[in-house]
């Protein structure tokens, strides 16, 4: 809202604007009662809490924190922890909500939510972030558990994160509880494939859509934005799938090869220097350029509201698969859909990630390990379940993806909700 005209402009919406237009597109769809509708729009429990930190010069620093558990219909709250400046929390509960979604349409029996601290990991030393891990954990503990919301990675956050969450946790109750959070160390109990899921799973939903299209992999081009958890993987699958992954960006920088570029040799370059940026042969192009180059597959990687009005119109590729959660604005998302331009939504293109997440509490919670190959063949087939079931109802109704994606979520989420009932 701009406090000066009191409109609210396009440009000062945010994921939460997003988030809830998609709920109410859903809800005009399946014809949802007003009250159900504010049910689905209104978390169920949010928490706010201040996170001192003893810097290691020895002054305080205190952050923000929250944790936000959008909905329980269908079993435990399940979501990422975000460490990132940009946290606040509206954004909180938009990822959260997403979440609710995400869970519902690959049919794991989880609710949502999701959970942030505003600052900037990369500012910070390892003893600061487990002190400040420790402490966001300690404050959050009455609400989080194996059986009430489990905690992942997400933007910021890995699997020494969770440790420390894992470790926090049960130093207070006394015994180890390795099904608190997902996306561990191998050695505490995480699944082996959770490290790669979410990217493995943006990669078998892009090659759908490729097939779907009538585009052969080995002659096709993409653009990754992002080269993080998801993006960094997702380059690689799809150029093992013989995709030539032309352009790669990062906070840093961004680059671009015609032939394409050596995503693993690019990995090494990263690890050493920290970026993409400088990478070898490749042209350093402006990051935001990376978004319309004449490929084939867009897969914005990164953060949310990337994809808008202002460059929706000029977006090349044909195909858009959302690794990033909440990367199109709705603006952006109907003038690509006006284009003809398919856009897998992030619930079904990075669920991976919580599909996997899932495996593991499974496998946490029996304190027994699958084998990779299990994990990566239960993943492969939940996710084209997914993209099935949202190909089929957007045909039905004649609906974009996401629109199909989140009516089937939603629907599945009022199911639930109305075989419980309304408590009391
Ligand atoms: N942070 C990931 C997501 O946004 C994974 C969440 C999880 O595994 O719980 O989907």
């Amino acid at each position: 809202m701009n406090p000066s005209t009191g409109v609210q402009s396009t440009l000062t919406r945010g994921p939460l604007d997003d988030a809830k237009a998609q709920l109410a597109q859903a809800v005009d769809l399946l014809g949802v009662s007003d009250g159900v509708h504010a049910m689905l729009a209104t978390p169920r429990r949010e928490m706010a809490v201040a996170v001192p930190l003893r810097r290691d010069d020895g002054s305080i620093a205190v952050y923000e924190g929250f944790r936000v558990q959008h909905n329980f219909s269908r079993g435990p709250a399940k979501g990422g922890l975000r460490f990132s400046t940009a946290v606040d929390l509206d954004e909180v509960r938009a990822l959260a909500m997403w979440m609710t979604w995400k869970c519902a349409l690959v049919d794991v029996p989880y609710g949502g939510a999701k959970g942030g601290v505003a600052l900037e990991p990369r500012e910070h030393s390892t003893a600061e972030l487990e002190r400040v891990t420790r402490r966001y954990t300690a404050e959050i503990l009455p609400i989080i558990g194996p059986e009430v919301d489990i905690p992942a990675p997400d933007m910021g956050t890995d699997e020494q994160t969770m440790a420390w969450i894992m470790d926090t946790y049960s130093v207070s109750r006394g015994h180890t509880v390795p099904g608190v959070v997902t996306g561990k160390p191998i050695s505490l109990g995480g699944s082996l494939g959770r490290a790669s899921a979410t990217s493995r799973g943006v990669a078998h939903v892009a090659l759908m859509a490729m097939k779907s299209r009538g585009i052969d992999p080995t002659t096709a081009t993409a653009a990754v934005q992002g080269f993080g958890k998801v993006g960094r993987g997702a380059a690689r699958f799809l150029a093992e799938a013989g995709v030539r992954v032309q352009a790669v960006s990062d906070v840093d920088g961004a680059i671009w090869l015609e032939e394409g570029i050596d995503i693993a040799r690019l990995g090494e370059h990263s690890d050493a220097t920290g970026s993409v940026a400088g990478f070898d042969s490749c042209e350093p192009i402006e990051p935001g350029s990376l978004l319309t180059l004449p490929v084939d597959v867009l897969v914005p990687a990164a953060v949310e509201g990337v994809l808008t009005e202002h460059n929706a119109p000029q977006v090349q590729a044909s195909i858009v698969v959302e690794g990033a959660n909440g990367p199109t604005t709705q603006a952006a998302d109907a003038i690509l859909a006006d284009r003809g331009i398919l856009v897998v939504p992030d619930i079904l293109a990075n669920a991976g990630g919580v599909i996997v997440s899932y495996f593991e509490w499974v496998q946490s919670n029996q304190a027994y390990q699958w084998r990779e190959s299990e994990v990566n063949d239960r993943l492969a087939e939940r996710m084209t379940n997914a993209w099935h079931a949202v190909v089929e109802q957007a045909g039905a109704r004649g609906i974009t993806y996401r629109e199909a994606a989140t009516a089937l979520a939603v629907s599945r989420v009022i199911e639930a909700h109305e075989l419980r009932g309304l408590y009391p």
